[in-house]
């Protein structure tokens, strides 16, 4: 009883979710169908996975290697979109492209060098990152041409557009704002690269607003996460 109890807010969350996406999206003048949105199941088990794959959900979103292969190779036959959007270490590039579509979080010359040498055809964002730390992941905005110039050298990573992260404690519409200078920075270099993945539990509203066509969203779907294993 207690899991139906469960499924049910979990699809409860997911209903609710969907209707404000579908709200934001006809207040920006913007079609549903033109954002994807990938649930982040990180720290959740497989089994949540499972549930979401059951109320329709087709992406998830997994930022460690280790946990997203596990549940990618234990629920295979769903044939779900795995993007992954952590940081990501060059040296688990090979690992990584078995299983994901998309890598939203490229950010330096030699993590692009890996992916490329996998040979494997994989949808590429660059990661943007919105602050001075560079623990935050992500490349400085002023020193995104360079890396996307290097991604272009390699026609099997396709790439898609730019990734971000909000500031902590900022104005999130203010940062997307940033992000979409950028991006139409990147679409003089790559007129096809004009996706944004931004937008989290509590900023997809302006997310939309300000052009997202990927929201990851984690907490407002699957409820709190369990703390890291
Ligand atoms: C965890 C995470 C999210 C989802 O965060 P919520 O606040 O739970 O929606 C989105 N993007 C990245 C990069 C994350 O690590």
């Amino acid at each position: 009883m207690a899991v139906s109890a469960e499924g049910d807010e979990l699809a409860g969350r997911l209903e609710r979710v969907r209707g404000e996406i579908a709200d934001a999206a006809a207040v920006a003048g913007r079609r549903p169908d033109e954002i994807t949105t990938i649930v982040v199941t990180k720290f959740h088990p497989a089994s949540l996975v499972e549930r979401l794959a059951a109320l329709g959900v087709t992406d998830v979103g997994e930022n460690r290697h280790q946990e997203a292969e596990a549940k990618a190779a234990a629920l295979a036959g769903l044939h779900l979109n795995w993007h992954f959007i952590g940081q990501l270490q060059a040296n688990k590039a090979k690992a990584v492209v078995r299983y994901a579509c998309a890598i939203h979080s490229v950010d330096r010359d030699s993590l692009v060098d890996a992916l490329a040498a996998t040979q494997a055809t994989i949808d590429v964002f660059l990661q943007v990152n919105l602050t001075d730390d560079p623990g935050r992941g992500g490349v400085q905005p002023a020193l995104l041409e360079p890396l996307a110039e290097r991604v272009l050298e390699h026609p099997q990573l396709r790439l898609r557009g730019l990734m971000a992260v909000a500031t902590l404690g900022g104005d999130a519409r203010v940062d997307f704002v940033r992000v979409r200078a950028a991006s139409d920075r990147l679409g003089r270099l790559a007129p096809e690269a004009t996706a944004l993945s931004m937008g989290m539990s509590g900023d997809f509203r302006a997310a939309i607003l300000e052009g997202a066509t990927h929201l990851r969203i984690g907490t407002a779907i699957t409820g709190n996460r369990p703390t890291p294993g």
